[in-house]
């Protein structure tokens, strides 16, 4: 046998970091050379199709057909020239990923040739063959009939060969079938709540934007080691290893310098990024080994999240170049950090005032204050949607892990802003404040700006950090599309800020003054809203116990998590706002415990495979050498002599004997458990049955195979190593 015990650690050494040309221009001559923009809609389009689509951009107009035309015609031109030979309606739909078929801009002629067409018909709406896509039974299978919409918000781009059209996926019925649909209206149902409580502070505020910085982490894999492991191939993570014996414990892998190969990798994603007009920043080592960061400059939330999707695909196509994969499942790895997605939200108005930075005079403080306040009030009311729209299969091994945030939902604010908070809550603004302590509040709140941008305090372990000019919700899932997690986020401040604006306004018709109307109902929602804020250690035990006093909520646990997406209070949440009626709501839960159920049933079948095929006979392999060394031993030695010798190596025999047998025994209950588990009719039942009876056996079977790996020869162990797929490079 070769040096290596396999092929691939061989092909890995050998590897050599790809040759990556740097564009020799500046990255700002060629950014977004790829993007139908404003400078190249004002190039390819006429006076009045540029003014439609910015329209359409700005405030929601709709486009007609004639414009649509103009805008097709320049899209196609400008595609054209630059290589384009066919287009695509490109969607979110409810699986992970993103959607999209190709079609030529061909149209035959008469004669027999074709000619290059496009059409405002074709750019404003398709229908694609649908029917393959989850839809939690809004659109029934034989109907089949979805149709994707152009959305002008977020600009085409060309993509290799393609251009590339954002669209929503709705049903005929209007209904979403996407994730971009609910997004988009729960950006524009925050826009107009916002707006209405910015205009107490600033009578020019007629917009606000909600804007999206994701943090992308991943884990970065030798294409040869990947493939020599079927569980990261059908699962995206490791259904087992053994621990290596070094890890991450020294913390010597974070913001260290990035290997060469991996360096070659992330330059290469960037060039690529840069020409889709994705402003990537930031790259660095994460914590575990092999573990790494991108992150953009922040944008407006829909095109973010657009940029986001795109990075990821983009991602895995580059990693391919590289002889690398992409992890992006939220834990690939048992024992070592998982990786995530962190959403960094914050809201700015047209005005350009970031509502959650703090301002230079009280008046621009309590706009800021208003902001954070009902934001903690909306996270505390609705700890357990936040949850829901984060909670997966892969998420759950990641949350409450000592690495990410717990599951206890818990806003962390710093000591100065919670210092301002105390004070406001302490101060008796009514009508009968002094002039004296009106100017000491005032005071006080004017005081803020120097104190935060002096404030280091950076709590790592929070599930909702306020960072200083933004919130910062860290327990989304790396492998996750955000717009889960920003439609609730969205959704749930909307509705706080109507109902803050109602109680306010009551209290001004009552006679009192609009800043102390503020300020009453500030008091009232810092008071009813406390529990939820937290500056301390979230890994901690004492925190749990803690929250569970404060009457927190704490689920890991997936089907009862998503229950809170159909609770009556919820299903009304969204509907009043118009961002998901009742039967979009309960369509896409149902798609949620479909999602969670295949991917256990998909474990469970791809470990009860590895461990029957590849690990049982192994261990067998391994047993029959010993039992064939004990044979010679006692051939050769004195009665005496052998059972003094033979003792471990039989103990060792028992013990494999041991293991296999355990093995065989679980991985032959958990089949049994999945076919209970699958007759089970009702999809949240099913779920449960899933996650009570089937799932524990994956760390069962996982608990023996490991310690298998232990014992056998490492020569024969089938499966590369948590050593050589985190250190081999
Ligand atoms: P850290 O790891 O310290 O949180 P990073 O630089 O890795 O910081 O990422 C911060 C992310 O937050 C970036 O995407 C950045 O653009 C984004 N961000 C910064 N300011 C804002 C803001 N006001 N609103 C939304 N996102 C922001
Ligand atoms: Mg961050």
């Amino acid at each position: 046998m070769a040096q290596f015990r396999f092929k691939a650690l061989e092909e890995v050494l050998n590897r050599k970091p790809v040759d990556v040309k740097r564009e020799e221009n500046l990255t700002s001559d060629y950014y977004a050379m790829y993007v139908f923009d404003r400078p190249k809609m004002k190039k390819y389009l006429s006076g009045g199709a540029y003014k439609a689509v910015v329209d359409a951009i700005e405030n929601g107009t709709t486009i007609d057909r004639k414009m649509a035309d103009q805008v097709a015609q320049g899209m196609k031109s400008w595609a054209m020239e630059n290589g384009a030979t066919h287009y695509t309606h490109w969607f979110h739909p409810l699986t992970d990923g993103t959607a999209e078929k190709h079609d030529a801009f061909i149209e035959t002629t008469s004669n027999g040739g074709v000619v290059e067409a496009f059409s405002g018909k074709l750019l404003a709406q398709q229908e694609p063959d649908a029917s393959s896509f989850p839809s939690g039974g809004i659109r029934q299978t034989f109907e089949a009939r979805g149709y994707t919409a152009w959305d002008p918000s977020s600009p085409a781009f060309i993509n290799g060969t393609t251009l590339t059209i954002p669209t929503i996926f709705i049903s005929f019925t209007g209904e979403a079938l996407d994730n971009k649909t609910p997004l988009l209206r729960a950006i524009h149902k925050l826009d107009k709540a916002a707006t209405d409580v910015a205009q107490y502070f600033d009578k020019n505020v007629s917009k606000v934007q909600t804007n999206l910085g994701v943090e992308q982490e991943y884990f970065l894999i030798d294409e040869a080691l990947y493939q020599a492991r079927p569980d990261l191939v059908l699962t995206g993570r490791t259904l087992m290893g053994h621990a290596s014996s070094k890890d991450q414990q020294l913390d010597d892998h974070y913001f260290s310098s990035i290997p060469t190969r991996a360096t070659a990798y992330m330059i290469d994603v960037e060039n690529e990024a840069y020409k889709l007009g994705i402003p990537l920043k930031t790259r660095h080592n994460e914590v575990a080994p092999n573990q790494f960061e991108f992150a953009p400059i922040y944008e407006e939330a829909n095109l973010a999240n657009d940029h986001n999707q795109l990075l990821m695909d983009l991602m895995n196509r580059v990693a391919r170049r590289h002889k690398f994969r992409v992890l992006f499942h939220e834990k690939p790895f048992a024992g070592i950090n998982g990786s995530g997605k962190h959403n960094n939200w914050s809201l700015t108005t047209n005005t350009g005032v970031n509502l959650f930075s703090p301002g230079k005079n009280p008046k621009s403080n309590l706009l800021f204050l208003t902001f954070v306040i009902n934001t903690l009030k909306a996270v505390y009311d609705n700890q357990d949607l936040l949850r829901a729209s984060i909670l997966t299969a892969a998420n759950s091994h990641r949350l409450g892990a000592n690495e990410a945030p717990p599951s206890i939902l818990s806003v962390f604010l710093g000591t100065e802003v919670s210092k301002m908070l105390d004070l406001m809550e302490e101060a008796v603004v009514d009508r009968k404040m002094t002039p004296d302590e009106k100017t000491a509040l005032k005071l006080n709140i004017g005081r803020i700006p120097e104190i935060i941008l002096d404030s280091t305090d950076r709590n790592r372990t929070s599930p909702f950090a306020f960072t200083g000019n933004r919130f910062e919700f860290r327990a989304v899932g790396s492998s996750a599309n955000n717009a889960p997690a920003i439609i609730v986020l969205n959704s749930i401040m909307a509705k706080q800020l109507i109902d803050f604006k109602v109680a306010v306004d009551k209290l001004i018709e009552d006679g009192i003054k609009k800043d102390e109307a503020i300020f009453q109902v500030l008091k009232g929602l810092i008071i009813n809203s406390k529990p939820i804020r937290f500056n301390g250690d979230g890994y901690s035990d004492d925190w749990v116990k803690e929250a569970a006093a404060r009457g927190l909520t704490n689920i890991n646990n997936v089907p009862e998590s998503l229950k809170a997406y159909l609770r009556k209070e919820n299903m009304e949440l969204f509907d009043k706002l118009g961002v998901f009626n009742k039967s979009e709501l309960e369509g896409r839960t149902e798609v949620e415990y479909e999602k969670f159920i295949m991917k256990i049933q998909i474990e469970a079948r791809v470990l009860g495979d590895i461990a029957i095929n590849h690990i049982v006979p192994t261990a067998v392999q391994y047993q029959t050498m010993l039992l064939e060394n004990v044979k010679y031993l006692k051939d050769v030695f004195s009665e005496e002599e052998f059972k003094e010798l033979a003792a471990g190596r039989l103990k060792l025999i028992k013990e494999i004997g041991g293991h296999i047998s355990a093995i065989k025994i679980e991985a032959k209950e958990m089949v049994e458990a999945r076919k209970k588990a699958n007759v089970v009719e009702d999809i949240m039942d099913k779920a449960e049955v899933y996650d009570k009876t089937v799932r524990p056996y994956l760390d069962n079977v996982r608990f023996h195979i490991d310690k298998l790996e232990l014992i056998v020869d490492n020569e024969k162990w089938p499966l590369p190593k948590y050593r050589e797929l985190l250190f081999v490079r």
